[in-house]
């Protein structure tokens, strides 16, 4: 099969969606692998690495997808883009289309296979290529904001793990999740009094065996949540409801009652997020402050680390990328449930129920 690899060109995206040991081992298993030419840099890798290991360079992104049976991506095709796609071509990349109805209805039209990594699902109902996403947004929250706890950051000028004879600072971790653990593990590394809140009992079980004596677990409601946060040198929201808009687990008027300088990160703002005065922001504005609360509400969090980013995503979606290739798109699909989840339009139809329903759309 050909592999078509193009340049990532939606604003500040310095990912690419296969690495030169993904493209070594497509090539050995066979396959032809196609990168446009400069696509790894933003992430490390050079021209001169792929064509190491037996990739062919195309000099521009016509050349990659008029050439390539499958199109393989980390974000969804944007406008510029989409009069390149051919029908029956298989494009594999992070899509989000139940939230943008004219890319669905563009790649409807297209003719093209469309195979959303958001939605691939295990049968434990794990999201695997969200997951590392995840990973690298919680530990990723704790730098931020240690970051913006600093004082000419506009923080209260706390350092997070204190010295001998000072107290750390107390980071609120809402959410024990992926992002929420992460976030707790570096936390509770750099010496931070770290407190976890979740709803799940089964979940604050496990991590009561597993987390370090400077993480405390408490049941989130109302009360436990109220009590946590007045003293919190640092929020970070990491709640998830399954295909649902996160709960405002933070109300404006509670922000009164935290410390002026406190900083929250609401990791969770691509679904909304779970503090009711975040909105998203950049990475370039990342912050805002609101009743004195230093608000970090970066949407894209993993693209500010392009490397790390590109590593994990590519060890958990070179797998699926393999399959696809060796098997077929038609063979792979009947053969893995997870990447059958991950099929979003085909033929000109939506194939998963919660983008047919974002639209009001059969399926
Ligand atoms: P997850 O499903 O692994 O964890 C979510 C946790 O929230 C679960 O343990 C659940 O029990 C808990 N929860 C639900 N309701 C709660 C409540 N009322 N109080 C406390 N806990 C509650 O999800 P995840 O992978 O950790 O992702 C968390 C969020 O981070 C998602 O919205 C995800 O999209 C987002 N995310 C954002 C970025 C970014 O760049 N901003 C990057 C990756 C992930």
């Amino acid at each position: 099969m050909k592999i078509g690899i193009p340049k990532e060109i939606k604003t500040n995206e310095n990912r690419i969606s296969l690495v030169p040991a993904g493209a070594e081992a497509l090539v050995s298993a066979g396959h032809t692998v196609i990168v446009e030419a400069g696509a790894g840099l933003g992430s490390g890798f050079s021209d001169a690495q792929y064509l190491a290991v037996g990739a062919q360079i195309a000099r521009d992104a016509d050349a990659v997808w008029a050439a390539s049976d499958m199109i393989v991506k980390v974000k969804e095709p944007i406008e510029s883009e989409w009069q390149r796609i051919r029908p029956g071509q298989t494009i594999f990349t992070y899509f989000h289309f139940a939230a943008n109805e004219q890319l669905t209805k563009a790649h409807m039209a297209s003719g093209a296979i469309c195979i959303a990594y958001e939605t691939v699902e295990l049968p434990s109902r794990e999201l695997p290529l969200l997951t590392p996403m995840s990973e690298v947004a919680g530990r990723m929250a704790v730098q931020e904001g240690a970051k913006y706890l600093e004082k000419l950051n506009g923080g209260r000028g706390i350092l997070l793990g204190g010295v001998p004879g000072v107290p750390p600072a107390k980071v609120v971790i809402l959410g024990a999740g992926v992002v929420g653990v992460n976030a707790a593990k570096i936390a509770a590394g750099m010496g931070a009094s770290v407190v976890i809140l979740d709803v799940s009992l089964e979940r604050l079980r496990y991590l009561s065996d597993v987390m370090p004596a400077n993480v405390q677990l408490v049941f989130s409601d109302r009360h436990n949540l109220l009590a946590q946060i007045a003293n919190a040198d640092l929020v970070i929201g990491a709640v998830l409801i399954h295909g649902a808009v996160a709960p405002k687990l933070i109300r404006r008027e509670d922000l009164k009652t935290m410390r002026p300088g406190s900083v929250i990160v609401d990791v969770s703002v691509d679904q909304g997020g779970c503090i009711e005065t975040t909105h998203p922001t950049t990475h370039e504005n990342p912050t805002f402050i609101v009743d004195g609360v230093v608000h970090y509400g970066v949407a894209n969090m993993p693209g500010g680390v392009p490397i790390t980013s590109t590593l994990a995503l590519t060890n958990a979606t070179l797998p699926y990328v393999l399959q696809l290739a060796n098997k077929g798109y038609r063979q792979a699909l009947k053969e893995s449930s997870a990447l059958l989840n991950g099929l979003n339009i085909i033929g000109g139809k939506i194939t998963h129920r919660k983008v047919a329903e974002a639209f009001g759309m059969e399926y």
